[in-house]
């Protein structure tokens, strides 16, 4: 079943003529894991906040159907409810609100968005407890102020937090790989292919064949000047780190 189906899009920066997206083609179906991979500048954080409705990009061309809707229809706040999840390259620090509550906010905005009933903070504690230990996390993280003071790990591993407890249908990680060492990689990506299922899928930005050792991708795609130039499956990012994106082009 599809989730997610981009044709022909085309964004620009806010307010410009500057073209960031040239005609973005890409099909995500339940059940699969896509990579992401291309040179710096090459558009990939720009397509995804483009899917998440990130106010700085316009979207001058193409569709998006997310579900069995139009995505672009809708606003940000909705497209998470709807299920889509967007972990950020550098996410943003909520100064005065806990993690806690935070993540139960989310939560309960989603469930509702399902027709679920609200869960009270004991409730919630209990969902959460189980997933804080899957990502290896201590229970302290709790009530510090969302990603204020967090290191850089501890940032990524909320961002996953986050996602565990939205269990969104799309998850687009954007970098998740960056700044983390061997070890909490490992927990990242554990906790990633954790929360897997038959009817999700993982969407995933990543230069480093690294992150695609820990969680398998079914297809790997090359993103250049806007667009998909290549698509093959794990061994495509094989053959990129071991000759790089020239390499690559010289054998298409
Ligand atoms: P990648 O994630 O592949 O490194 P980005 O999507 O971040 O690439 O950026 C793609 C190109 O668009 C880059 O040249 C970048 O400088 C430009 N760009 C992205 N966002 C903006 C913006 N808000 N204003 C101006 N240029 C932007
Ligand atoms: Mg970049
Ligand atoms: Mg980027």
């Amino acid at each position: 079943k599809v989730l997610l189906k981009v044709e022909g899009l085309t964004a620009v920066v806010a307010g410009t003529d500057t073209e960031i997206l040239r005609g973005m083609n890409l099909t995500i179906r339940e059940g699969e894991v896509h990579a992401i991979m291309g040179k710096n500048g090459s558009g990939k954080s720009t397509f995804s906040k483009v899917l998440v409705g990130h106010p700085d990009y316009e979207v001058t061309g193409g569709t998006a159907v997310f579900k069995g809707e139009d995505l672009f229809e809708k606003e940000p706040e909705e497209r998470s409810h709807a299920g889509l999840f967007m972990s950020f390259q550098s996410p943003v620090e909520v100064p005065g609100v806990s993690n806690m509550d935070f993540l139960r906010m989310s939560c309960n905005a989603r469930r509702a968005a399902q027709g679920l009933p609200e869960l009270g903070p004991l409730e919630f504690y209990g969902f959460l407890s189980p997933k804080l230990s899957a990502l290896n996390m201590s229970p302290t993280f709790l009530d510090r102020n969302v990603n204020e003071g967090f290191s850089g790990g501890e940032k990524k591993r909320n961002e996953i937090l986050q996602l565990a407890v939205l269990e969104a249908d799309l998850a687009i990680l954007d970098e998740i790989d960056s700044g983390l060492d061997v070890d909490a990689l490992r927990d990242v990506a554990n906790a990633v292919n954790g929360l897997r299922k038959s009817t999700n899928a993982v969407l995933m930005i990543t230069h480093y064949q690294r992150l695609l050792d820990y969680i398998k991708p079914t297809f790997v795609h090359i993103m250049e000047k806007g667009q998909i130039v290549k698509t093959g499956d794990a061994l495509l990012a094989k053959q990129l780190e071991a000759g790089g994106y020239e390499a690559l082009s010289a054998g298409s």
